[in-house]
Order: C-alpha cells, then sequence, then structure tokens
C-alpha cells in the first residue's frame, strides 16, 4: 500500500522538476539531477536542493559576519561603502539576471553567489595574506578553501551532520575557485555565470568606493578605456551630466553594458559549441565570457584599480594595521590555547593548534578581531575568556 505521506512529497518534487523543465534550458543545472549530498536526506516537500542550500548559507554565521567584513575600506572609514556582504549581494543580484536571461538554475546560482566569499577574514585580502604567512607550514590559508572548510565542517547548525551538508554541485563550484584546482571539465553554467558576476560587481563598486572617499578622482578615469566607453554611451542620451550625477550613471552603465555584453557573447558561445545538456557544457571551453574587446578593457581597469586604489597609501595603512593584529594574535593564540574559546580548544587534538587558530582568527568580523586584540593585548584586559564560541 502507497504511504499517502511519501506519495505526496514525490508529487512535490515532481512539481520542482516540472518547474525547472518548463523554465530552464536544457543546458543548465536541473535539481532533478543532482548528485546529492554527502549526508543523505529526505527530498525537502516543496524546496528544491539549491533553493535549500541557498537557506542554509543564508541561515549560516559565516554568512551573517561578512557584514562586518572588509571588501576593501574597513567599516572605521565610513558607511557609504561596500561592505564583504553587501558585495555579496550584489554578486548575487548580478548572477541572477545573467543566470535568468540564459535560462540557468537560479537557485544554484544564488547559493553559489552567497557561498563565494563565505571563507573570507578580516581585513580582507590584507587579513588573508597574513593568515596564509602565518599557516604556512600548515599548508596557507585561502579564502576560497576556507569557504569549504567553513560550510563542510566548522558551521555547527544540524544535529546530523557537521557542516551544511550542501549539494555536490555547490561544493564542487566553490571548489574550481580554489587555485591550483584541476577540475575534470569546464565547469557548469551556473558557476561560470557566479564567477564573471563577481568582477563586474568589485570592478564597479570599487571604483565607486574609492571615488566616495576621495582616493581617485573622476578626471583620472578618463585614462580607463572601459569608463571611457561607458560614459560614451551616457552621453548619447544624458549629454549634459557632469559631477556625481554623471559617476553614478557611468557606474550604472557599466553593469548593464557588461552584463548585456556578457549575455550576448555566452549566447554566441553556446550556439558555437552547440551546448545543448551539462555534458557538453562541461566538454566545452569556458563559455560565459566577455567579448574580447570588453575582456582587454576589464583587465585594464583592473590594472587601474590595483594601482590607484588597493596600493592606495590609505589602504596600505590600514593593510600594515590589519597584518599586526592578526599576526600578534596569531602568536598569542598559538603559544596559549587557553586563551581560545572551548569549542576551539577542543579542536586543537585533531585539527592542530595552528589550524585551529587560523579558523578562530578567520571568523572573526573586523570589529570582533579589533576587540580580541585589545583583550589579548591591553594591560588593563586581563586573561579573560572571549565571549564568542
Ligand atoms: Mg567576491
Amino acid at each position: 500500500m502507497t504511504d499517502p505521506a511519501n506519495e505526496a512529497r514525490s508529487t512535490v518534487s515532481q512539481l520542482v522538476a516540472d518547474r525547472e523543465a518548463c523554465l530552464l534550458a536544457p543546458y543548465a543545472m536541473h535539481s532533478a539531477d543532482t548528485a546529492g549530498r554527502k549526508y543523505a536526506e529526505e527530498q525537502h516537500p516543496y524546496r528544491g536542493p539549491f533553493q535549500r542550500d541557498r537557506d542554509r548559507i543564508i541561515h549560516s554565521a559565516a554568512y551573517r559576519r561578512l557584514a562586518g567584513k572588509t571588501q576593501v575600506f574597513t567599516g572605521e572609514m565610513g558607511d557609504y561603502h561596500r561592505t564583504r556582504l553587501t558585495h555579496t549581494q550584489e554578486v548575487a543580484s548580478i548572477a541572477r539576471s545573467l543566470g535568468r536571461a540564459l535560462r540557468l538554475n537560479e537557485d544554484l546560482i544564488e547559493a553559489l553567489a552567497l557561498a563565494h566569499d563565505i571563507g573570507h577574514p578580516p581585513f580582507g585580502h590584507a587579513g588573508e595574506d597574513t593568515l596564509d604567512e602565518c599557516l604556512a607550514a600548515e599548508g596557507g590559508f585561502n579564502h576560497n578553501r576556507q569557504a569549504l572548510r567553513i560550510v563542510e565542517q566548522l558551521e555547527t547548525r544540524y544535529a546530523d551532520f557537521p557542516g551544511l551538508n550542501l549539494s555536490r554541485e555547490v561544493l564542487a563550484g566553490q571548489a574550481t575557485r580554489v587555485r591550483g584546482a584541476k577540475p575534470s571539465g569546464s565547469p557548469l553554467l551556473e558557476v561560470q555565470v557566479v564567477e564573471a558576476a563577481d568582477s563586474v560587481a568589485y570592478n564597479t563598486h570599487d571604483v565607486d568606493d574609492a571615488m566616495k572617499f576621495g582616493l581617485l578622482e573622476l578626471g583620472q578615469l578618463f585614462e580607463v578605456a572601459l569608463w571611457n566607453e561607458a560614459q560614451r554611451r551616457v552621453r548619447k542620451t544624458h549629454s549634459a551630466l557632469d559631477g556625481d550625477e554623471l559617476k553614478r550613471a557611468v557606474l550604472h552603465e557599466l553593469i548593464e553594458w557588461q552584463v548585456s555584453d556578457l549575455f550576448q557573447q555566452t549566447t554566441r558561445n553556446l550556439n558555437n559549441h552547440a551546448v545543448n545538456s551539462v555534458v557538453t557544457v562541461t566538454a566545452a571551453p569556458p563559455l560565459v565570457e566577455a567579448s574580447s574587446s570588453i575582456a582587454a578593457q576589464k583587465r585594464e581597469m583592473e590594472a587601474f584599480l590595483y594601482e590607484r586604489v588597493y596600493r592606495h597609501p590609505r589602504v596600505l595603512e590600514m593593510r600594515r594595521r590589519a597584518q599586526s593584529y592578526l599576526l600578534e594574535m596569531f602568536e598569542r593564540f598559538t603559544a596559549d590555547v587557553s586563551l581560545l574559546p572551548e569549542s576551539y580548544q577542543a579542536r586543537c587534538p585533531s585539527e592542530g593548534v595552528a589550524r585551529t587558530v587560523g579558523d578562530y582568527l578567520g571568523g572573526m568580523t573586523d570589529r570582533f578581531a579589533q576587540q580580541e586584540h585589545t583583550r589579548l593585548f591591553s594591560p588593563a584586559s586581563g586573561t579573560d575568556k572571549p565571549s564568542r564560541g
């Protein structure tokens, strides 16, 4: 006799499959074809697997802490600029727009986008470089690898498994971001879309934030071909704009123009390679790409940002301070693990002291790192235990 509860469940999951069969292209990653999870779970009655992944990421502690983590500029510099969380949301928004236009799986795209920077330590790339040096003998520290460590081990929300037990497609997609990874074919289109959206987002918002801080003047951007072309496009309909109005219009155009170009070039690539299934996606070269002229201009913009923004004296000063915070704390915690929260002390025997300290430091927000530094190094702070587990 059929169990009515199971029958209802399979009918609903069939609805998820049917919905995607209507909406998604044949080369999209369909939920019905997922390779599943490390720890088997029953299907949810009405949410698809990638939708559940997305929800698990949003409810994770590591995701919330992105609100307090530096993208390029620290929180103490003001409240206009991007945090790691708002960057992540911009990436998800751009990636979903592109993914929907290409009829890809938006749930998978959103899960990948929301997780893509979840492994960033405090203080942006300065923090990452410091932890990488501290952990050199243990294989180093890399935010993309750390993201996998967080979602597979460090998050503790569920009684039945460690980590978030995400779908294999999300884990494999994140693994392609780790330098030196050697996947056996091209990543899913959903993975490629998130990668493209990441660079559209940060190129544009880093210019915006740098101008707001006075690190860049509008006049300097006229050296950059990508900016000039976007401005030329704005001028076609708004010839009289200048100052902040012009800046905002060009920033908007930069995203609109680049995403449209990605859509058009990717569509051409899909046709040229006769892509009609996930198997043909993985066998083809990467297909989500900018047209060659925009790709060259983007590289020029990135070199410009590196020189004028990421190496700006104000950013470098912040970098030095962040590095000394983390280095000093790393040395103090590894010398005396009793200063760590108990949950981290308990991990030392299996993970090693250095890696455990790296996990603890890597999980901190900028502000918590500063508070912990004060606790450890201010003479008045004593040796109180940290309040956060
Ligand atoms: Mg990113």
